[in-house]
């Protein structure tokens, strides 16, 4: 499953929004990035963040708060950005510095600003089948299922890991679409198995090549969420290649998507926005 090219027709897309906004509006879409303290890794996803942003025709925003930021401090900043008028979304990067509340801070974004898909109310959103924004990865996930026209309904999908922004979110969108979901953890039993039985597997655990080939159903369709140091995914590809009908490979499959939905997304706020007022 081809994530580079989907993504890239969806950034084109994104692209002509924003113009069409520039045009209607007479501003560009606006994106405010925070990012607490100096993660080279967090540094250098904000910074291709902004320049996909800037390709896409949405003015970014930087913001970058010292590594001794407090969760008071981050939380008045990002409301501050909440209430910001020339702002449409809102992205704070993850993970943030220990001392901080990461959830108070992400709570601090405005539903109608969380184009990144982090907040409670948009996982209500998610799980109610709400027009809210998606989280992003989860969001382009569904994409790319779609895209390849795979039929969830009745499907059972084995959904590994369960982080408030990818996980969990996931088996809720699946679930949106009548997906059969289980959702396995590190307390899980008998993965394998499970895994087996799967018609759809995500796999977002962290770990590099942690389901094995031998573990996928003939004929079953397999989400790599994960991005591993070395380029390396979740899922032992070429053995998974093997039985599956369809596959996302590490690089270019799953990651790509989610930033064409950031972008996407900020774009949708920003016409909401408009709307309202
Ligand atoms: P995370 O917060 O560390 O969550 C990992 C999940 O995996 C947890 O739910 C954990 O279970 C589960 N897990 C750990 N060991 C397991 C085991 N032995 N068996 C079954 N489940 C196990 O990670 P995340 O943020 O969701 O990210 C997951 C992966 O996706 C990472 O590789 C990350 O780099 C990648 N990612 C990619 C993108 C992208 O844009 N492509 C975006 C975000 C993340 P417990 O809950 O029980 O601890």
């Amino acid at each position: 499953m081809d994530g580079t090219a989907l993504a890239a027709k969806l950034l084109d897309e994104t692209t002509s929004r924003a113009q069409q906004f520039l045009a209607d509006a007479g501003r560009k879409p606006c994106l405010a990035t925070v990012l607490v303290g100096d993660d080279p890794a967090s540094r250098t996803y904000v910074k291709m963040k902004m320049n996909r942003s800037a390709k896409a025709g949405i003015e970014s925003v930087r913001n970058e708060l010292p590594d001794t930021t407090t969760t008071r401090e981050l939380v008045d900043h990002i409301e501050a950005l909440s209430a910001g008028p020339a702002i449409d979304g809102i992205l704070l990067q993850h993970p943030v510095p220990a001392q901080i509340d990461e959830r108070a801070a992400f709570e601090a974004i405005a539903p109608h600003k969380d184009v990144d898909g982090v907040t409670m109310h948009s996982f209500a959103s998610m799980a109610f089948g709400d027009t809210g924004f998606q989280s992003c990865t989860p969001g382009g996930i569904m994409r790319l299922i779609d895209a390849y026209d795979v039929d969830l309904t009745g499907a059972r999908a084995v959904v590994i890991g369960r982080s408030p922004i990818l996980g969990k979110p996931m088996g809720m969108l699946l679930l949106g679409r009548d997906a059969t979901v289980t959702y396995c953890h590190s307390k899980t039993r008998d993965l394998p198995e499970i895994v087996a039985g799967a018609d759809v597997v995500v796999a977002a655990v962290g770990k590099p090549e942690f389901v094995k080939g031998a573990w996928i159903k003939p004929g079953a369709v397999v989400i790599d969420a994960g991005y591993n140091p070395g380029n390396v995914g979740d899922v032992e590809y070429a053995g998974a290649a093997e039985a599956a009908r369809l596959i996302t490979p590490v690089p270019g499959g799953v990651g790509p998507m989610t930033i064409g939905v950031l972008l996407a997304q900020t774009v949708d706020a920003a016409y909401r926005r408009a709307a309202r007022s």
